[in-house]
């Protein structure tokens, strides 16, 4: 048995906020999950002057400026560096509108008892480019509870956590 559907053919006008999509602020999402602080990559914490100044050259593709290819050559597990220049990259370069990105900024805030045990399920190098750039949002698309993701990046509200 075949499990793939029929192709779509006919157009779907999808609305932004169908698309789970949120512009939120950046102060709440970093109160929900903080990468510089949660420690995503296991390369220690980051701090605002890590992101300006820390060392970011290492013997990783350190001609490739998005430090995005450490698994390419001499892959010795995390590497402190490579995390610092994506970082660093992105906030100087940014990165796609929401509506235009093909792997946006993705924050999974469960559903009922399901809480993640981390709720950016992409984008930890984007929400730190955010913070080091002092942006006052960031675009998000929104796994799980669509009320609970309002009510914790909209309303600013940790409790929703519960709900
Ligand atoms: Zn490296």
């Amino acid at each position: 048995m075949s499990l793939s559907a029929a192709p779509v053919t006919g157009a779907i006008g999808v609305r932004f906020e169908d698309r789970g999509f949120l512009q939120v602020p950046l102060e709440h999402l970093l109160d929900v999950c903080h990468p510089g602080h949660g420690d995503p990559w296991g390369v220690g914490p980051l701090s605002l002057d890590d992101l300006r100044s820390g060392e970011a050259l290492c013997t990783h593709r350190p001609d490739d400026p998005t430090g995005s290819d450490r698994s390419s050559a001499d892959a010795s597990g995390p590497c402190r560096s490579c995390e610092i220049r994506r970082v660093r990259f992105l906030a100087l370069t940014g990165w796609p509108d929401l509506a235009d990105d093909p792997h946006p900024v993705c924050i999974d805030v469960g559903v009922g008892d399901f809480v993640p045990a981390w709720p950016i399920l992409d984008g930890n190098h984007r929400v730190l480019a955010a913070w080091l750039r002092d942006d006052a949002s960031i675009g998000v698309e929104i796994a799980g509870d669509w009320d609970r993701a309002v009510a914790l990046l909209i309303d600013g509200d940790l409790t929703a956590w519960d709900d």
